[in-house]
């Protein structure tokens, strides 16, 4: 195994890696430090966050530098405030004996005034974001005319955010004689063709697989339907009791919305995205950082800035359109060598595009099911009881002991444990003895949706067809755009020469007849009627592809909860029928 000395790092940075506590160098260290280090070159290096890329270019960069000569010799450029401040940070941490060298970081947000009064004083290394660097460029507040080495981290994140036009400026005003270190999780078009662009033959270092998700990442999917995400998010961080987590939602919207549900329902939640404000931000990071809150809700952009360690799982509560997102929102978990979880919540329409995200990150998925009630209940139970076998005593309480003693002396050992356990326990229970099931959604090509339909359901008939130009698709799409229905609200479509049926779920039946009361297309009075009411029977043909879920999980549920009930249940050891099944 090779030692961060047979990297060829100078005594000064070895003590302080020994205090920083690493003892091995990661794969991208391995690779990068001793050709950053050997010879004067450009290097492209692909590797995710969390795999120690900062030491990557932080180590060589800091013994390049000339801590006698007061210029300006490095500049990293990074996509957001709080990475810049981290990058700063470390590598303060890093040039610890060698007090001489000056890092500063210069981002949006804080002073320009005192930014620029730093950079005064001296920066051997100035970290910025694009823009900031732009405006103190264009200011004349800082000098990169003479830099040797440029170091663009996070290279398809800044271009994600539109730095494109920035980035090229900077470095128009950067000498060509310098040494650019491009680092990049994935590697868009846009990527190569900046490295194309600025950087003369750069060394290429690859970590994993090109465009690869960690493999410390295990990925799940959980197929449930639209109307039940909340649920589904809820029940996973019951079931995960430890949890630490990121959770992506597409919009600012959806992101406050799901925090703020949280947070009513007793979660340590938070919401970040783009419309709180610095300070307001600076506040949930601090409090994510010290683990006060367990579920930080984000928006993509937001997120991007995070590098917490410790994460044990990413939720996407809505998976992202672009598919390189995946890569970015799961890498925020398994860093530093640990193992993390990245869980889609997904409904059947998004199936495909884990199939795609399975293709790029050349990982499989395990799909997985919501937790039941029950399942989660025995979970939290258990973590309980391990927590009580960990908990070092408190002799403080020895004192109250007799008086204690006198109250509860009379109970048994077993009664004493169980009214212990309901203290906390009972609070779950009671929720979830009351609550359904997040029903199982097949991901099988032939089941339709109406086979996990618990209600009956409606036939109607209509008098449009193929007359008027509509085939089954283009229908179903005209009345569920026209009805503004959900994707899997609207089904078993059959259209005829003059004429066609379709069927919803008894809910909405009569949503569907008032709209089309007075509802008129080109001129023509459209009528709608109800054909015929049909309960799950009717669907009896094809009943075989759905097993006994369903309509029997509400039946289920209660039967497990009579049996946990009973003493028995508590008997269950870990590892045992329902307990951590899923996990
Ligand atoms: P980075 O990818 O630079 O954000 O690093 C991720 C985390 O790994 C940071 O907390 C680093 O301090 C830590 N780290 C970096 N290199 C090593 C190493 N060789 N051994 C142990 N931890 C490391």
């Amino acid at each position: 195994m090779t030692t961060f000395q047979e990297l060829g790092l100078q005594d000064n940075l070895l003590k302080a890696i020994t205090d920083l506590g690493f003892e091995t160098p990661s794969e991208i260290q391995e690779k990068s430090i001793p050709t950053l280090l050997a010879s004067d070159t450009d290097m492209v290096a692909l590797a995710q966050t969390g795999t120690g890329k900062t030491a990557a270019f932080g180590f060589p960069l800091i013994q390049k530098i000339n801590p006698e000569n007061r210029k300006t010799q490095g500049l990293i450029l990074s996509p957001t405030r709080e990475l810049c401040m981290q990058i700063a940070n470390e590598l303060k941490l890093y040039s610890k004996y060698e007090p001489q060298i000056h890092t500063v970081a210069i981002y949006g947000g804080a002073s320009v005034s005192d930014q620029a009064s730093q950079i005064r004083r001296g920066a051997h290394i100035v970290v910025a974001t694009p823009g900031r660097m732009q405006d103190m460029i264009n200011r004349g507040l800082v000098d990169i005319s003479h830099i040797d080495f440029c170091i663009l981290d996070e290279a398809d994140e800044m271009l994600n955010m539109g730095f494109y036009e920035d980035i090229k400026s900077i470095l128009s005003h950067t000498p060509t004689t310098k040494n650019t270190w491009l680092f990049s999780a994935t590697m868009p078009k846009e990527v190569s063709e900046i490295a194309k662009k600025f950087m003369k033959t750069p060394v290429e270092i690859t970590v994993g697989t090109k465009n690869s998700g960690s493999k410390t990442i295990e990925h799940q999917y959980f197929l449930v339907q639209a109307r039940e995400r909340y649920q589904a998010l809820k029940r996973l961080s019951d079931a995960n009791p430890d949890i630490f987590s990121l959770v992506f939602c597409r919009t600012k919207r959806d992101t406050q919305s799901i925090a703020e549900k949280l947070i009513e329902d007793g979660y340590n939640a938070a919401a970040l995205h783009g419309d709180l404000s610095q300070n307001q931000r600076d506040l949930v990071m601090k409090s994510f950082r010290s683990k006060q809150i367990q579920m930080l809700v984000a928006t993509d952009v937001a997120a991007r800035g995070i590098d917490v360690d410790d994460i044990t799982h990413v939720i996407h509560y809505q998976l992202s359109d672009e598919i390189e997102t995946y890569t970015h929102r799961s890498g925020r978990t398994g860093r530093a060598g640990k193992t993390g979880i990245s869980m889609a919540i997904i409904t059947k329409s998004e199936l495909r595009k884990v199939k795609s995200i399975e293709r790029i990150i050349k990982q499989n998925f395990v799909q997985r099911d919501i937790p039941t009630g029950i399942e989660i209940c025995e979970i939290q139970l258990f973590h309980l009881a391990n927590k009580v076998k960990k908990t070092e005593i408190n002799h403080e309480i020895d004192r109250y002991l007799p008086a204690i003693n006198e109250l509860l002396g009379e109970e048994t050992k077993e009664e004493l444990i169980k009214k212990f356990f309901s203290v906390e326990f009972s609070r779950f229970f009671n929720y979830y003895q009351r609550a359904t099931d997040v029903k199982k959604v097949s991901s099988s090509e032939f089941e339709d949706r109406e086979f996990s339909n618990d209600g009956g359901s409606t036939r109607f008939f209509i008098n449009l067809g193929e007359r008027d130009g509509f085939d089954w698709m283009q229908l179903k799409d005209f009345l569920r755009d026209t009805l503004a229905l959900g994707r899997d609200d609207l089904y078993k479509v059959d259209v005829k020469e003059s004429f066609s049926f379709f069927n919803v779920d008894d809910h909405l039946a009569d949503k569907v007849i008032a709209f089309f009361e007075n509802f008129k297309l080109k001129g023509r009075h459209i009528n709608v009627e109800v054909s015929k009411k049909e309960s799950k029977k009717s669907f009896g043909a094809r009943k075989s592809f759905r097993g006994d879920r369903g309509g029997f999980q509400n039946q289920k549920r209660s039967d497990d909860f009579g049996k946990f009930g009973k003493k028995k249940a508590f008997d269950k050891k870990p590892g045992k029928k329902g307990f951590k099944k899923s996990f």
